[in-house]
């Protein structure tokens, strides 16, 4: 394992499978959609205090209410940064009604449902945002993998200010 200390430990010792493991590390290390594009028209920051991690959401939404364009740029631990690279590899393409049912999808399986329910979602994608499953048992990881969500909730509603993860309303 070439990860940061604090995500390989959480990989080798809690119990994730072999597949979900490879996804977190892969994302964690190159992660897609890295950085910022000129034309975005919709953007917000957010930031977890807790575990140091920052990402600041770039989105470009057509006339058709679709994201044409995500990126995003921000530093972390390997969770949030997959997050962020599995979230926007997901996004792109989508409209406003299936962004939200994909964020809603996903943050209950983060919390309690076993399972993603949405039909959006192929086979390959759910393996990625089910690699993210395994933090369910660690609250301040769960903060870690919801942050990138939670900024593009903000992004999208245009609210304005930073996304705290200890803010929450
Ligand atoms: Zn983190």
């Amino acid at each position: 394992f070439q990860a940061e200390d604090g995500i390989r430990d959480f990989c080798l010792s809690r119990g994730l499978g072999d597949v979900y493991k490879r996804q977190i590390l892969d994302h964690g290390k190159n992660p897609r959609n890295l950085g910022k594009f000129e034309n975005f028209n919709k953007d917000a920051k957010g930031h977890n205090p807790l575990c140091g991690d920052k990402v600041h959401v770039y989105l470009k939404v057509d006339e058709n209410k679709k994201i044409s364009d995500i990126k995003f740029e921000g530093h972390g631990c390997a969770i949030s940064m997959a997050s962020a690279s599995i979230m926007t590899e997901l996004m792109k393409g989508k409209d406003q009604k299936e962004v939200n049912e994909l964020i809603e999808d996903f943050l209950k399986m983060i919390k309690d449902n076993p399972d993603l329910e949405s039909n959006l979602i192929s086979e390959d994608d759910k393996t990625k945002l089910m690699s993210l499953s395994g933090v369910k048992k660690y609250p301040m990881r769960v903060k870690c993998a919801t942050l990138p969500w939670h900024t593009l909730i903000s992004a999208m509603t245009n609210k304005p200010g930073e996304v705290n993860t200890e803010k929450e309303d």
